[in-house]
């Protein structure tokens, strides 16, 4: 059988955002579509492969609530094409202590400018409507609905069969070595073989810089291994989605978590914990300071959520200086997409991998992606401030 080695788009990277981009492309030119992945399809080395993700409209600026509210929509139109639940609403609570009073208005202003419903509520009546947390009375708490969980395994092969069922090849153990412009066609030397494209959409993640450095020239990234525990909780029904919501906690270190889900138990972690690291020298072994400081927090505020462990994994996070998205063409090269989610798109990967594909045949996208360009000024510092607080 010969190998088909010339397509019109091909997606370098399927994790979260390179599946959905895979899909995408794939509803516009169907079987002209490659998607090339280092590992096995479906690997753990990377940041999208957990069973489930938060997803939330609740956001810092206008246009992360829009673009959240866009993903919503963009993965009703993907459950509705794969025939399955991938988005289960629980609604949500942003928890703040008061020394985190300080950027509260920075949710609220931004939810009110886009016309999205919340509820403040202090501690005594947090406890009253979930009776799972125990906290101090100065904490105050924002309640908004559209918050939940994305089946975040289950989407990424769903984005990847739906693509294959339009006439993808999704080539695995296919690390790309090498790109660049040769006669109008990208060249992807890769670990199976040589392949050409029109376009390319770059959506490696950890691994951004060692494509994005030949074409371009590399951003500044910051890879830290975090870690996320699954308990037996002491009381599983007090934390089923229906009753206990998705919550994160504003104060310092933030932490978050989620319901118990699909067989899986109640849910932590914590947002930028970890050592810096990088896509090959992390580790898959669970850190005991991390892990400590994660107990305690379910200790203290979710006692009953607490339990032996079910599972702890570790995982990668990717950060641009100021923690904000790229999604954008690769300067002097229109035909090609830059993709980076700065460890909190798994959330939008629906709408983030649409909005490459429209970047790449369009040149605009449907959605507002100007606070995202690889331009912006912080990316092109020798020595930027960093910034990893949302
Ligand atoms: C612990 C943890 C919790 C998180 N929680 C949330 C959350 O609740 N909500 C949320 O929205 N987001 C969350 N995130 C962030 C989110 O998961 C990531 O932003 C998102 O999954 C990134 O997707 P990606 O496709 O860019 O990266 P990845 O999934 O890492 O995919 C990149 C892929 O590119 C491949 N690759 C790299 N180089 C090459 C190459 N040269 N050739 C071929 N393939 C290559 C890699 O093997 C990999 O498969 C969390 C992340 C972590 C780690």
């Amino acid at each position: 059988m010969t190998i088909r080695r010339e397509f019109e788009v091909a997606v370098v990277g399927l994790g979260g955002i390179g599946s959905s981009a895979a899909y995408w492309a794939s509803r516009r030119v169907g079987a002209d579509v490659l998607g090339l992945e280092r590992f096995e399809l479906g690997h753990e080395r990377g940041a999208s492969q957990d069973h489930s993700r938060l997803i939330r409209l609740s956001y810092h600026t206008p246009a992360y609530v829009r673009f959240a509210q866009d993903a919503y929509a963009a993965w009703g139109e993907v459950e509705e094409d794969a025939g399955e639940r991938l988005i289960v609403k629980t609604g949500g609570v942003d928890l703040y202590p008061e020394s985190a009073y300080g950027w509260m208005d920075d949710y609220t202003a931004a939810l009110d400018e886009v016309g999205v419903p919340y509820e403040w509520i202090g501690a005594d009546e947090l406890m009253r409507r979930w009776p799972q947390w125990v906290v101090t009375p100065d904490v105050r708490a924002m309640v908004q609905d559209d918050t939940g969980i994305v089946a975040a395994a289950a989407a990424n092969a769903a984005h990847r069969r739906l693509a294959v069922r339009a006439g993808a090849t999704l080539v695995d153990r296919a690390r790309v070595l090498t790109i660049h412009e040769v006669g109008g066609l990208y060249e992807l030397q890769t670990e199976a073989g040589t392949y050409r494209a029109e376009r390319v959409v770059l959506a490696a993640d950890a691994w951004t810089n060692e494509l994005l450095g030949q074409l371009w020239r590399p951003i500044d990234l910051t890879v830290t291994q975090e870690q996320v525990h699954y308990y037996e909780p002491r009381d599983p029904d007090a934390f089923a989605p229906e009753r206990f919501p998705v919550w994160i906690w504003q104060g310092v270190p933030s932490c978050y978590g989620l319901p118990a889900f699909g067989g899986h138990g109640p849910k932590i972690g914590q947002d930028v914990g970890g050592p810096q690291v990088t896509g090959d020298t992390r580790s898959f072994e669970p850190d005991a300071a991390y892990s400590a400081r994660l107990d305690a927090f379910m200790q203290d505020h979710l006692p009953g959520g607490f339990g032996s462990y079910q599972t702890r994994k570790t995982c990668l996070y990717t950060m641009t200086p100021d923690r904000d998205f790229v999604i954008d063409l690769v300067p002097g090269h229109e035909h090609v997409a830059i993709g980076q989610g700065a460890a909190h798109a798994m959330k939008f990967a629906s709408v983030f991998g649409r909005s490459l594909v429209e970047l790449l045949f369009d040149g605009h996208a449907t959605s507002d992606l100007s606070s995202w360009s690889v331009e912006r000024q912080v990316l092109t510092m020798a020595d930027p401030p960093k910034s990893f607080w949302m």
